[in-house]
């Protein structure tokens, strides 16, 4: 499917750029022509003057001076002409290149999107299918449990964030603001994930006390996103830290992981929407590339900001820094 887009992307700049080739070349020939009627017309009117004639001098002159103001008429002309035709390519190509790179991207997300409904309906199904069929000793039990409740907790993230993302977009969230115990939000989340993933190291280094005004449910959302990622995008045996720190005004709230890490190139763009390192190649690790989307958003309405740097000796810091003053 994706060789067919490519195929018709690869037309349509063929036919674009030979297109704007043929435009170009028609003006400089226009040009040439002009000119060339121009030299022409000059010299009919130079041989039709008689050279006993008292003004022949200034009407030779007059007929020359009027050929340069052609000449330069011409130019201008075809220069603005030229720069119009230029704009305008310019214009058009980038519009279709960002149509055709958003129409990619969205069939990535379409896939990503099947499979991670899928997975976890499939999952819940199957665990639920064994709880009923086999008589299971009460740990064999628990597990499936979990792991249910694993799946279901992730549909939910999952539902969250494409929910809000279309919110956002569409200018339809209200963002409410309340006084908030950051200091219970972020223990509560990291305690969620905790349970979530028991047989993961996650390090809590949270003060007691650290408070903010902003939307409850839309932070929590920011720091499970974050938390979700050092975890998935890091190794089984890899210890993530979260850590939340005051400073003055500023709150600065830390995921830091042993992962695989985010190159410089990467580090913006993986706050684009349905943007995924390496795309079809991470097919492996489950995602949509709207988290760190959806991420951004939320701290763009709280006034606040997000960094990701490289963590030592390996893997990333997510740093989102809030200022008491968010508006
Ligand atoms: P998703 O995880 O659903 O793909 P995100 O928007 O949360 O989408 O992240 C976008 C991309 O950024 C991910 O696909 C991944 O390639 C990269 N990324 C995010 N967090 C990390 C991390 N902690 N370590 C390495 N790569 C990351």
């Amino acid at each position: 499917m994706f060789s067919i887009k490519i195929k018709r992307q690869k037309t349509i700049f063929f036919l674009y750029w030979f297109l704007l080739a043929y435009i170009i070349a028609a003006l400089v020939w226009w040009f040439i022509a002009l000119n060339q009627q121009n030299q022409k017309m000059t010299e009919h009117e130079l041989q039709q003057l008689h050279r006993d004639d008292a003004r022949f001098n200034e009407k030779q002159e007059q007929i020359l001076e009027e050929k340069k103001r052609k000449t330069a008429q011409y130019f201008g002309e075809g220069i603005t002409f030229l720069m119009l035709i230029f704009a305008g390519a310019v214009f058009v190509f980038r519009a279709v290149r960002r149509q055709f790179k958003q129409s990619i991207e969205q069939q990535h997300f379409m896939m990503a999107i099947t499979h991670e409904l899928k997975t976890p309906i499939a999952v819940t199904r199957l665990n639920l299918e064994t709880l009923q069929k086999h008589k299971l000793t009460a740990e064999q039990q628990q597990r499936l449990i979990t792991n249910t409740l694993q799946e279901a907790n992730r549909l939910n993230d999952l539902c969250n964030n494409l929910l809000l993302a279309s919110q956002i977009e569409a200018g339809g969230y209200i963002f409410t603001k309340e006084t908030i115990d950051l200091s219970e939000l972020v223990s509560e989340c990291a305690h969620d994930f905790i349970i979530r993933f028991p047989q993961r190291h996650l390090l809590v280094s949270v003060p007691p006390g650290i408070t903010y005004t902003g939307d409850r449910i839309l932070l929590q959302m920011a720091i499970n996103n974050l938390l979700d990622n050092a975890i998935k995008y890091s190794g089984k045996e890899k210890n993530v830290w979260i850590s939340l720190i005051q400073l003055d005004d500023k709150i600065s709230l830390t995921v830091k992981d042993e992962g695989k890490g985010i190159n410089d190139l990467e580090k913006d763009k993986v706050f684009d929407k349905f943007y995924r390192i390496g795309n079809q190649h991470t097919k492996g690790s489950r995602g949509t590339g709207l988290g760190l989307y959806v991420t951004k958003r939320i701290l763009e309405q709280h006034k606040a900001e997000i960094v990701v740097t490289n963590n030592t000796p390996m893997g990333s810091i997510f740093e989102i820094v809030l200022t008491g003053k968010n508006g």
